[in-house]
């Protein structure tokens, strides 16, 4: 079944006290507002990770994610953190493609889909990031553009494994920019990408797929942006930072 998501990516950002502050605030608050098939998912930095998800142990709906993941199983990638040493520390989701890794860290669509195999190997559950530049927006080829992205990292799954993947859309010019997609542009490009994923795996695959928007997503726009029809949540970048603000995203 198609679930509802918020996702907090925190970034590179945050000491660790910073962290378990906003980690604890947010499970304070969170307990009522998550039920039924809706989750809460936050995505520190790799060092403060074993020490959110003992805060998080218990808590119903509340889950783990790590920001990224080397396309490497081991070996000598100095700096590099693997997707079985996120699996060793009780992380479960782990956030592919995000365009930040795509543009200053020049990951390849090739590689996320090894970042993809690696994780879901390691029982991680991939959020993948697909959108586009605003130059692509403007070619008016912005579809395309993003269902080649999600074939050249995601087609080769079987049916089985692609319906553990989460995708998130988020059109690089509203990431950061306080520039969010409007609710017509999210539902057109959610449907597009649903209707996509159905040409592939069928209508029933597609149908539970999780899509969430990322983009300058706030308190002020959430409910407007979840309403949509193929909208099923958020990934958040920088309102996941604001314990008040992430939870009235949440609710
Ligand atoms: P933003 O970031 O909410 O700060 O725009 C979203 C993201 O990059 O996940």
């Amino acid at each position: 079944m198609r679930q509802h998501i918020v996702a907090g990516n925190w970034k590179m950002n945050n000491s660790l006290n910073e962290g378990l502050k906003l980690t604890t605030e947010i499970m304070n608050m969170v307990a009522d507002e998550v039920r039924g098939n809706a989750k809460v998912i936050l995505a520190p930095p790799f060092i403060h990770l074993t020490q959110v998800k003992s805060l998080i142990k218990g808590a119903k709906n509340v889950h783990l994610s790590a920001q990224n993941c080397n396309h490497n199983p081991s070996g000598a990638f100095t700096g590099e953190v693997s997707a079985s040493m996120l699996n060793s520390v009780g992380v479960e989701y782990v956030i592919i493609g995000h365009s930040e890794r795509r543009e200053y860290f020049n990951e390849t669509n090739a590689q996320l889909a090894a970042k993809v195999n690696l994780a879901l190997e390691n029982n991680l559950l991939p959020i993948f990031c697909c959108g586009e530049s605003l130059e692509i927006r403007e070619s008016g080829n912005f579809i395309d553009f993003i269902c080649n992205q999600i074939k050249e990292s995601l087609f080769h799954l079987s049916e089985e494994q692609f319906q553990k993947v989460v995708i998130a859309y988020e059109p690089i010019w509203a990431i950061g920019t306080g520039k969010t997609a409007s609710s017509e542009q999210a539902q057109e490009v959610h449907a597009a990408i649903r209707k996509f994923i159905a040409s592939k795996y069928g209508a029933n695959v597609a149908d539970d797929t999780s899509i969430l928007y990322g983009g300058s997503c706030k308190p002020s726009n959430a409910k407007e942006l979840f309403a949509c029809a193929d909208v099923d949540g958020g990934l958040i970048g920088g309102a996941s930072l604001k314990s008040r603000d992430f939870v009235d995203i949440v609710k």
